[in-house]
This record gives C-alpha cells, sequence and structure tokens, in this order.
C-alpha cells in the first residue's frame, strides 16, 4: 500500500489521489507550438515518457482530499514514497 503525506491533510492512502505522470518534462516555449511534427520538442513535450526504475519525480492530484497537485518522490521499483510538496511551490526547471 501507498501512502503519500499530503502537505495540507498528512499521510493519506493512495487511493484518495490521481497519478498525473512525470514531473520532471519541461514545456517547451509557445512560439514552437506549431510544430507538432515526430521529433519536435512539443511531440516529445506530449507524447514520449520515460519509463524509470528507482526514485523519480511524479503529480499527484489529491482529488479525494484537498484537491491540491504535488509533487512526489517515489522509488517506482519499492513504491517508497521520499517526499512530497505542493506542485506550485517546486523550483521550476530549465
Ligand atoms: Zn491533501
Amino acid at each position: 500500500m501507498i501512502r503519500i503525506p499530503c502537505p495540507h491533510c498528512g499521510l493519506r492512502d493512495h487511493s484518495e489521489f490521481t497519478y498525473l505522470g512525470d514531473a520532471t518534462v519541461s514545456r517547451p516555449p509557445d512560439d514552437d507550438a506549431g510544430d507538432w511534427t515526430s521529433g519536435s520538442r512539443w511531440s516529445h513535450y506530449l507524447y514520449a515518457r520515460d519509463n524509470p526504475r528507482g526514485i523519480h519525480e511524479e503529480f499527484w492530484h489529491h482529488g479525494w482530499g484537498c484537491r491540491a497537485w504535488l509533487v512526489v518522490t517515489r522509488n517506482t521499483a519499492t513504491h517508497e514514497v521520499i517526499d512530497s510538496k505542493l506542485a506550485r511551490e517546486r523550483e521550476v526547471q530549465s
């Protein structure tokens, strides 16, 4: 069982959350938005995902709680949750 520490609600069962994907992907600039060809930055941003084994940052939404978006650091091999923070408080990667 995965339990996720929500900064607002405390330690909660993962069934209260929805997994929303890789939190390490950076959005390309909007001026490239018209290029959807294979291999473009937008195509990669929307469709290409790694499937890492080990420690990874993921977006989770606490839909059955405070409805906050979180960045959860989790070991994908053991399901150990190492850290969680509000998505709006994380440092933006460039
Ligand atoms: Zn919460």
